[in-house]
């Protein structure tokens, strides 16, 4: 780190009300991390009996914290420190933490306690429903749930307010300053370019071989091969660790300092661990980068959903399943797996890892078609919020969609319009986040190979070290101090541009399936 990006995100010391402000941004902080701690906990290690006191230990925690979110000192304390951080003898840092807790603080305050409640038991029960109604096949009983939660997410849209549609507030939520003008020209671009090239690469008739893929795979040498790549990526265990979970996430206590990953095993196909602990560890690779000074402020971490999902994309795709990457890290698999990889070479591995396959399940889904995936269900979301579609019609316009976009038709509901978690816990305008991940992921791609025209060789060479030293100089270090339109801008000259990610697939998959231009 420099001098100078140093002073960017040193914060101000002599103040009073400055440092009034930090030091409730830090207690904020604190409960945020330790919720986050516990999440972790819940999903890792916990043993079963916890649950009789986790669930109401967690709610405490969660009144505290927003009790302590919305205190009125916090609102005048903005008042005063909005226009004076603008001013000569401010940071970066300064007017990034004002920024933030000003939009929090806005979120908190304007939905009232009441909804805020309606919305927990309204998700609560949605949740449980469809729980039951996923492998029963049975979209009928979780209709009236599901139309609940949008009628109360239309009313959270009204107090947090909006231009357009009530879907830009929700979106806003998770993608801060995102909106559907914006957004909707973005992938309607992305989905005709992703159906033409899908068509092209069936119509070509190749087949990729992913035998090297399958077999047995002793779980243990599994998560050792998860370590190991983890370790050459970069990412400090001294700062983390990996756990297994039945859905990989990262989490833990608190960037950069307490960064943690989980993979799932599959015994008769390693990629799913191997490629979650890159996708996680691209994850955790932002939250490590940090600048330390940031440690203990809701700014360390990821500037947005997009931002942080572009950092798994990037690792997990554009770097994790490249020819130079396995070109300098196959021995990792020799070792791990000699019997398989004494007769697998790269020239097998990489074209198996990027096999291209329409299929129904978003979480199954290969780099080309897992936009698609998140298009339909963007396109059904924002016409339930907006009140163009009605839940019971669902089903049958998921699964016209997936005719249409993929050529495939769920053959019932479970493998249809209930397979995904998100919109019985409320999360309206989350999806997007996804893609917006695969979109940056390919602008700052392009942006490396900008700055390293000798890219493909160094990485051979070298590994990637290189590469995590640039992103952590250019983006990592500043954690949430910039907002995203501005992180874009400075780490690749420009805002959101699909057409890198138009231009990465076509020519990556064009190369893998021997496509004309
Ligand atoms: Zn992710």
């Amino acid at each position: 780190m420099t001098t100078a990006a140093s002073k960017v995100l040193t914060f101000t010391q002599t103040d009073a009300e400055f440092t009034e402000f930090f030091e409730r941004a830090q207690e904020i902080s604190d409960l945020g991390n330790l919720l986050g701690l516990l999440g972790w906990d819940q999903q890792v290690k916990m043993p079963p009996q916890a649950n009789q006191v986790r669930g109401p230990q967690l709610a405490t925690l969660q009144a505290l914290l927003h009790e302590r979110q919305t205190h009125p000192r916090i609102g005048e304390l903005l008042n005063v420190l909005e226009p004076r951080v603008q001013g000569d003898g401010y940071s970066d840092a300064d007017r990034g933490l004002v920024r933030l807790m000003r939009r929090n603080y806005d979120q908190n305050t304007k939905i009232p306690a009441a909804l805020v409640k309606e919305v927990a038991v309204a998700t609560a029960e949605a949740w449980g429903t469809w729980e039951q109604a996923k492998p029963a096949n049975d979209f009928a009983s979780f209709a009236p749930y599901l139309r609940k939660l949008v009628k109360l997410m239309r009313q959270v849209a009204d107090h947090l307010g909006y231009q357009g549609s009530p879907y830009n507030a929700l979106l806003d939520q998770y993608e801060p300053d995102m909106t559907l003008d914006t957004l909707n020209p973005i992938l309607d671009r992305v989905r005709d370019a992703t159906v033409d090239l899908l068509r092209r690469i069936q119509e070509s008739g190749q087949k990729i071989d992913t035998s090297c893929l399958h077999g047995n795979f002793d779980p243990a040498r599994q998560l050792d091969l998860c370590k190991a790549l983890l370790q050459k990526m970069g990412y400090h265990f001294d700062a983390g660790r990996m756990d297994q979970s039945s859905h990989p996430f990262t989490g833990g206590g608190g960037s950069p300092f307490d960064v943690r990953l989980t993979v799932r095993v599959d015994p008769t196909y390693f990629p799913a661990a191997l490629m979650a602990a890159a996708h996680e560890g691209g994850h955790g690779l932002y939250e490590q980068g940090s600048d330390p000074a940031l440690a203990r402020t809701i700014l360390a971490g990821g500037a947005s959903m997009g931002l942080h999902e572009s950092e798994s994309r990037l690792w997990e795709n554009a770097i994790g399943r490249s020819l130079p990457f396995w070109k300098h890290h196959i021995g990792l698999l020799r070792d791990a797996f000699p019997e398989t990889f004494s007769r697998y070479g790269v020239e097998a591995l990489v074209p198996a890892l990027n096999e291209v396959k329409p299929s129904l399940i978003r979480v199954e889904a290969d780099e080309v078609t897992y936009n698609l995936h998140i298009i339909i269900r963007f396109e059904l979301e924002q016409g339930l919020i907006n009140g163009d579609i009605d839940v019971d019609d669902l089903p049958s316009l998921w699964n016209q969609k997936y005719e249409s976009y993929l050529g495939v038709t769920p053959p019932t509901d479970t493998q249809g319009v209930l397979q995904d978690i998100h919109w019985s816990g409320g999360s309206f305008g989350y999806f997007p986040t996804y893609t917006l991940g695969n979109l940056y992921a390919a602008q700052i791609y392009h942006t490396l190979h900008r700055a390293f025209p000798d890219y493909d060789q160094r990485l051979e060479a070298e590994g990637t070290g290189f590469i995590l030293d640039w992103l952590r100089e250019h983006m990592y270090a500043s954690g949430q101090v910039y907002a995203p339109d501005e992180v874009a801008r400075k780490v690749t000259g420009e805002t959101l541009n699909p057409e890198y990610f138009v231009q990465y697939i076509n020519a990556k998959f064009g190369a893998l399936y021997g496509l004309s231009a």
